[in-house]
């Protein structure tokens, strides 16, 4: 009798977005120049490793400025802030980095233009997400919040001719689009955005997902609970056909029942996971017979950003000296 082979397909791209990457980068170089403590507010990506392995470098977390001693660096996170945190920041003297994706700045941008314009904005998100709380924060007499397709009934706006929808960086493309079509059907003349607000690390990674989910018995996600873009993973997985869907932060959560009857297993990765813990998977998927690997490939992402205009100053006036 031949064994069945037993194969792994890995998802490309996966994990960390150009947002992420510059955001780790900024605390990291942030140490190194000004050394530590280096304050950051809220995870500065959301992933446990990550804010660990930047922890025992000697970043603090913070959850607000008010924790912050007077005078010091504090760094606020990819996900963005409300005007009103920069206020704070000043108010204490604060030396604030931005390390806000700039995807998510783009966001705010688009908010700011049309409340400026006297639009009602429709913010598709969810709610209590710091990303969403920054971006309501720019304009919070004109932004109301629609978490998913069961928040339409909800809104209530002033004109029904002058309504745009945004939406957080990180959702599922398909559940929004769902969204915006019961808007839709409330109200017509409903504007888009003028370009696509969730980005495109998060509609690749989902892009991927849906390609190899069809032939898989399992999906595993690599990626922290409080991770939009991971929890959607396993959601996009389980929705395009994979038997089921599990979302882990290290190969150790990995439950060997899991595997049980399964031929093929997804392994892919939220925008915010470093990809030394998906070759953890690999190799814990390798020592239970999964050795046979083939990487997926829909995209190649080559998108960088730069650091933060401030840290940049600064490390050039270091350097001259
Ligand atoms: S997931 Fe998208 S918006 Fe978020 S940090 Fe990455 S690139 Fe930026």
């Amino acid at each position: 009798m031949t064994e069945t082979r037993k194969r792994v397909l890995l998802a490309k791209p996966r994990g960390y977005c150009a947002g992420v990457d510059r955001a780790v980068q900024t605390v990291e170089e942030a140490l190194k120049l000004y050394g530590p403590p280096i304050y950051v507010r809220k995870q500065i990506v959301h992933n446990k490793h990550v804010v660990s392995t930047l922890e025992a470098q000697g970043a603090i977390f913070v959850e607000e400025n008010e924790e912050v001693p007077e005078g010091s660096t504090v760094i606020f996170s990819a996900h963005g802030v409300a005007p009103e945190v920069y206020e704070q920041a000043k108010a204490r003297s604060l030396k604030a980095i931005d390390a806000t994706c700039p995807l998510v700045t783009k966001v705010h941008q688009e908010a700011k233009r049309f409340a400026a314009d006297d639009y009602d904005i429709l913010l598709i998100g969810h709610e209590g997400h710091e990303e969403v709380v920054g971006t309501a924060g720019e304009a919070p007499a004109h932004i109301q919040l629609v978490d998913g397709p069961d928040g339409v009934d909800r809104v209530t706006v002033r004109d029904p001719s002058k309504v745009v929808w945004l939406s957080q960086t990180t959702l599922s493309v398909d559940e929004t689009m769902e969204t915006v079509a019961r808007l839709r059907q409330r109200l017509p003349l409903l504007q888009s955005p003028p370009s696509d607000d969730i980005c495109y690390a998060t509609q690749n990674r989902q892009h991927v997902v849906k390609e190899i989910a069809p032939d898989c018995d399992v999906v595993i996600v690599v990626g922290s609970r409080n991770s939009s873009n991971s929890v959607r993973l396993v959601e996009v997985a389980v929705d395009a056909g994979a038997r089921a869907g599990y979302l882990v932060d290290y190969a150790s959560e990995i439950a060997d029942e899991w595997l049980a009857g399964a031929t093929t297993v997804g392994v892919t990765s939220g925008a915010s996971v470093p990809d030394e813990l998906v070759m953890q998977v690999i190799d814990y998927l390798a020592a239970r017979g999964f050795a046979d690997v083939e990487e997926v490939t829909t995209a190649n992402e080559r998108l960088t950003f730069s650091l933060p205009q401030e840290l940049k100053r600064d490390m050039k006036a270091a350097a001259k000296t």
